[in-house]
């Protein structure tokens, strides 16, 4: 299966905030849209970073209170990697256990076509396997899946 198949079900919607916005905003942005990363926007199109909820856990413990008053650009990842709709799914579940992340932009170019995360890809590898399985036992059973 590859990327864009995972797209078309899960949809192409990419939550972004500003580089200069507090994290403050982005603790609202993740809790309003129960998700665990956003893409910093550019305006360019292309990806300036992401920052995702460990980012914030992970600062939290040398700034404490006063993490909320710094901006995403002080606490985000600049260097993003991303995949592209053709990608096999496969392959880019490789690449999140090998950096150990479990957010993808997806890009077409330099346009972002959406954002997949690890539990997307689980799901449709998970969904994949079922009708996999389906089709077997029918085959076996000489009935039709
Ligand atoms: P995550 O597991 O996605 O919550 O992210 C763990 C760490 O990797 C955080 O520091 C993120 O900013 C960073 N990160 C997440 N996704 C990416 C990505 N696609 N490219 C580069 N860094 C990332």
């Amino acid at each position: 299966m590859q990327i864009f198949e995972v797209l078309k079900s899960k949809g192409s919607d990419v939550i972004t905030i500003d580089a200069g916005a507090s994290v403050r905003e982005l603790v609202s942005l993740l809790a309003d849209h129960k998700i665990g990363a956003v893409l910093v926007a550019s305006s360019d199109g292309r990806p300036s970073g992401i920052v995702s909820e460990r980012d914030i856990v992970r600062r939290l413990r040398e700034e404490g209170e006063r993490l909320l008053d710094c901006t995403v650009g002080d606490i985000m990842t600049s260097d993003v990697v991303v995949c592209a709709p053709s990608d096999s799914v496969f392959h880019v579940l490789q690449t999140m256990t090998e950096r150990r992340f479990r957010h993808l932009p997806v890009l077409d170019g330099q346009r972002v076509v959406g954002l997949v995360s690890i539990g997307d890809l689980v799901k449709s590898r998970i969904d994949e396997l079922q009708s996999e399985r389906d089709q077997l036992t029918a085959y076996i059973s000489g009935s039709p899946a």
